[in-house]
């Protein structure tokens, strides 16, 4: 996809009419593709169906850019309801979070209170959260959040974005502490002074962040549909003996599904990242930017009856 439609597909992620507009309207336009429904039950029915074919799941409400305290305790509320409902569906699934869905629009304080109260919830049941990684403005408060949570307790783990030219240092610093971090590609619009803007430098930099996180010994989480870089990780592991409860692939539900259920069979550990959820509409619109197909697919969606 060209820059400029990139730009013009994610610009309308940011959208506040947009997504009122959309989140009143329900799962349309083919948006239940990606997104496993609206209610915790249609969430766990997905992750339970994914179990059973053999991946794992991290289940994620669908949310961000909260701005009052009461939003971000309500979204806090419904993330204590997931680790309840793995912990009783005796679920594989984690918990991804993002840290504006908890406050940290807000303040860092805020985000915290939200998230200590759900790392307890994790302690007790034996869980992990995710922390998500969102726009290149929120990255130093989301790794100072994260750091301040993982000297609590090492129940949590960050997400480190390939197209950020600050990320090899960032990561050194999480391998320091010994954190188990998923890596991606970053679906945020960016500009050229924070993060390549070619896709091949991209490419290049996550394999090169791949290869240090393994090699510093931390679990990894290699997260991405693109085989060549599937494909490297497998060559790497396999050159290095990096053993395979070290690392896991994770990839999106909805998108290349094949792919998951041959990963899995293969052997390897492979999780699915389950959005559910009202709120779905900046996540959709991300999931569009990523592939032009997926506007046809839109498109032909709303010239349905
Ligand atoms: P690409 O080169 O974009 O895609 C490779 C191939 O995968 C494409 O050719 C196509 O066949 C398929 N594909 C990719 N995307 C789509 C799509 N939307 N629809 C259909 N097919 C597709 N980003 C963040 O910034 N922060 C996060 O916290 C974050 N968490 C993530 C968690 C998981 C589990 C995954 C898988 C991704 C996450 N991302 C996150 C998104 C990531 O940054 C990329 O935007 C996204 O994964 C697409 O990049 P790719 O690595 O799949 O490679």
């Amino acid at each position: 996809m060209s820059t400029l439609a990139r730009k013009a597909i994610l610009s309308m992620a940011g959208n506040r009419l947009m997504t009122g507009l959309m989140t009143r309207h329900g799962l349309k336009l083919g948006a239940s593709r990606f997104v496993a429904g609206v209610t915790l039950q249609d969430a766990v029915e997905t992750a339970r169906k994914l179990n059973e074919q053999g991946l794992a799941v991290t289940l994620d409400l669908l949310g961000e850019g909260v701005t009052t305290r009461e939003d971000a305790r309500t979204m806090a509320e419904g993330c204590a309801a997931i680790l309840e409902a793995i912990h009783r569906e005796r679920l594989d699934a984690n918990l991804s979070v993002k840290p504006t869905q908890l406050g940290l629009a807000i303040g860092a304080e805020a985000a915290m209170e939200n998230l200590t109260q759900l790392q307890d919830i994790a302690k007790r049941t034996g869980n992990f959260i995710r922390i998500d990684m969102e726009a290149s403005d929120t990255v130093d408060a989301t790794l100072d959040v994260v750091k301040r949570l993982y000297a609590r307790e090492p129940n949590v783990g960050t997400v480190i974005q390939a197209y950020l030219y600050r990320s090899p240092k960032d990561l050194q610093e999480l391998a320091e502490l010994g954190m188990n971090v998923r890596l991606v590609k970053g679906a945020y619009l960016e500009p050229p002074s924070v993060a390549y803007p070619k896709k091949a430098d991209t490419d290049e930099a996550f394999k090169r962040l791949i290869a240090q996180h393994l090699s510093a010994g931390c679990y990894t989480a290699v997260a991405t549909h693109d085989e060549a870089i599937i494909a490297f990780t497998k060559r790497f592991v396999e050159e290095h003996a990096i053993p395979r409860h070290q690392f896991e692939f994770q990839m999106l539900y909805g998108i290349r599904t094949e792919l998951q259920r041959q990963l899995a069979g293969e052997g390897y550990r492979t999780r699915v990242y389950v959005p559910f959820g009202t709120y779905w509409y900046p996540y959709f619109v991300r999931r569009l930017a990523e592939r032009p197909a997926n506007v046809w697919f839109v498109l032909a969606n709303l010239m349905k009856p």
